[in-house]
């Protein structure tokens, strides 16, 4: 066969094929019956109705542009009941301001509910997750897929629009690039709880073996700010002004991803994801876990859960479900070895004492547990507070029975903090004793930090109105903070 005619002929399939998925009938899990109209979604469409008012059409442009406002609102309310029977639900920030439900929310299997419940074939949903996340895709609306091979129709994307938006809540407002190659992302909040407020994910290019691969490991945040007031955190001193959504945590990779794929000299792609940006990730566990199936999926962004780590200071009652239910890592923040100093400096310790901790650790992730999980202890050093050698022994005490790994962090100063980092002498003397032990023991060093992007430096506690009290040290540390 010519090879104009094969062209001609996969051409028609594709048609062919397309038409079969526009055309499809209802799935018979439909919902279609109407609710009241919810607050907010009314609120929205009033809005545009509005700002369509305010545009003073003609008569002839009055009538369709109403139907049309009509159709949207009918087709809200049709969604907003067929939504609250859907497994995914309950999570909070599903929506954007006009009643929209923002589909970076979701994961495969829920977009696939979602494309059944609003009468579309349920293979719609790989085809919108493929533009959204897999091969270099990551478009900001359907209509950039519009032309293009196994893009949408305009008469679905007329559809999606009225419903759904896959925009992600995120704007990208700073790109800084610290000496050492790391790189901050400041975003603003568009969307959600924390609305108007901003949050920074970092990209931290490491250096490995002559020859290997460049790693790239991106730090996301997954609250604006923090609710848990770690005395030497600086996103500690912002408090809490919201949890971000599933589809704001997932903005910031498919950002860091666009970023890294417009500079030439990066020459990698992201191979780690930590959460160890703003905010307790178990503090907004449901956002958090859709998220990491997201970047888990192996048709989209395709992470290894090897390499993707969930960072907490240690919410015990969260910490087990996430135990029991997760196959990603985890780095407990412990910072500590004693009640006294971990109340003091990581106050939510306060709940849940070491005791408490390390017991679930023991449970677990104990020596030679059948999964074979290590947990990654991180203890970031202070100069006085947590960094002598009866601490040090004291942390191999605590860890006993554990498979954990300890990763020792150079304390990054800010300003207004008493604290001050340990001196190399005495980190290395504190990793000895663990070594010695039998402990893998690594040293983190600062990255970024004339960007203020390294570890315990991101966001902005003057731009927080609910700024996080400091607390008095226990009278023997004193005199160190003097
Ligand atoms: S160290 Fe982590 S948990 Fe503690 S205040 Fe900072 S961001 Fe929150």
């Amino acid at each position: 066969m010519l090879e104009w005619q094969q062209q001609q002929q996969q051409q028609q399939q594709q048609r062919q094929q397309s038409k079969a998925i526009d055309s499809t009938a209802a799935c018979p899990s439909t919902v279609a019956v109407l609710s009241p109209p919810q607050v907010c979604r009314a609120a929205a469409v009033d809005d545009i109705a509005e700002q369509h008012q305010q545009q003073q059409p003609t008569a002839s442009q009055a009538v369709p542009a109403v139907e049309a406002l009509q159709q949207q609102q009918q087709q809200l309310q049709q969604q907003a009941e067929v939504l609250q029977q859907l497994s995914f639900s309950h999570r909070h920030g599903l929506h954007d301001s006009q009643g929209r439900l923002m589909l970076k929310n979701l994961t495969l299997p829920e977009l696939e509910e979602w494309c059944c419940a609003v009468g579309e074939d349920p293979r719609r949903a790989l085809q919108i997750w493929r533009w959204l996340y897999y091969d270099n895709n990551w478009v900001a609306s359907l209509q950039d897929t519009l032309g293009k091979q196994n893009g949408f129709s305009q008469r679905f994307i007329d559809k999606a629009q009225q419903l759904a938006s896959v925009d992600g809540g995120l704007l990208l407002e700073q790109v800084a690039a610290a000496k050492d190659g790391t790189t901050k992302l400041v975003f603003k909040l568009t969307e959600g709880e924390g609305a108007g407020g901003s949050v920074e994910a970092v990209l931290i290019p490491m250096t490995h073996r002559r020859g290997s691969r460049k790693h790239i490991t991106l730090c996301v945040s997954s609250q604006v700010g923090c609710a848990m007031n770690c005395q030497f955190c600086y996103t500690g001193r912002m408090g809490l002004s919201g949890n971000l959504t599933t589809a704001q945590i997932i903005e910031q990779m498919v950002v860091a991803c666009r970023v890294l794929a417009a500079d030439p000299s990066a020459d990698a792609s992201i191979t780690n994801v930590v959460f160890m940006g703003m905010g307790e990730p178990l503090h907004n566990y449901e956002a958090v876990m859709a998220a990491v199936e997201v970047m888990c999926q192996p048709l989209g962004l395709h992470m290894s859960h090897n390499k993707v780590t969930v960072s907490t200071v240690g919410l015990v009652d969260v910490l087990e479900r996430f135990a029991a239910s997760s196959n990603v890592q985890l780095a407990l923040s412990l910072h500590a070895t004693t009640d006294e100093v971990r109340d003091w400096i990581v106050p939510v310790n306060r709940r849940h004492n070491l005791a408490a901790l390390t017991a679930v650790l023991r449970q677990h992730y104990g020596t030679g547990n059948a999964a074979g999980r290590r947990v990654l202890v991180e203890y970031t050093m202070l100069a006085g507070v947590n960094d002598s050698l009866q601490d040090a022994q004291r942390l191999v005490a605590l860890l006993e029975g554990v498979d954990a790994k300890v990763n020792l962090i150079m304390f990054n100063p800010f300003q207004g903090t008493r604290f001050k980092p340990s001196t190399i002498e005495q980190v290395l003397a504190f990793r000895s004793v663990l070594i010695q032990a039998g402990r893998i023991c690594t040293i983190r060093d600062s990255r970024g930090d004339d960007e203020m992007a390294a570890c315990g430096q991101l966001g902005n506690p003057a731009l927080s109105s609910k700024a996080a009290p400091i607390l008095p040290p226990p009278l023997q540390f004193e005199h160190v903070l003097a």
